[in-house]
């Protein structure tokens, strides 16, 4: 076989409804005012700890909100909690709040009344 030099990418469909959205939900409804973010980007030119290290907090709430979790620990990890991504949100999204929410679940999931399905406890926590 003809060695070209590339690859082809791997598809990156969104499997949307295939996806446990059980940290979501959760999520969504301790800080509602997620539904509004518009993508800008804002939080994550601003944040502290993406200067430092690879960390996008839009590209990670924008995941958990597909019901994607692989490696999320590890990324809520990262940040510092120092609030200024919050400064410059244009929705007023307290994306603080979001990180700390989102340690909550993880750590506590059963007192936070979600049922540690399967796939929400294998997806959140061991990737
Ligand atoms: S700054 Fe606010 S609206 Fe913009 S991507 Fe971040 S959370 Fe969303
Ligand atoms: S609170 Fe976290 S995500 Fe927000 S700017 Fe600070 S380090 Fe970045």
């Amino acid at each position: 076989m003809v060695d070209w030099g590339y690859t082809i990418n791997k598809p990156r469909a969104i499997a949307y409804d295939a996806n446990d959205h059980t940290w979501e939900n959760a999520l969504q409804e301790a800080v509602p005012v997620l539904r509004s973010c518009i993508g800008c980007g804002n939080c994550t030119a601003t944040c502290t700890a993406g200067n430092f290290v690879p960390f996008n907090i839009r590209k990670l709430q924008t995941l958990v909100r597909r019901g994607e979790y692989a490696g999320l620990r590890k990324e809520l990890d990262k940040c510092m909690l120092c609030g200024k991504c919050r400064l410059v949100c244009p929705r007023g999204i307290n994306t603080r709040k979001m990180i700390v929410t989102l340690k909550r679940l993880l750590a506590q999931p059963v007192a936070a009344g979600i049922p540690v399905a399967p796939g929400a406890a294998s997806t959140a926590g061991q990737r």
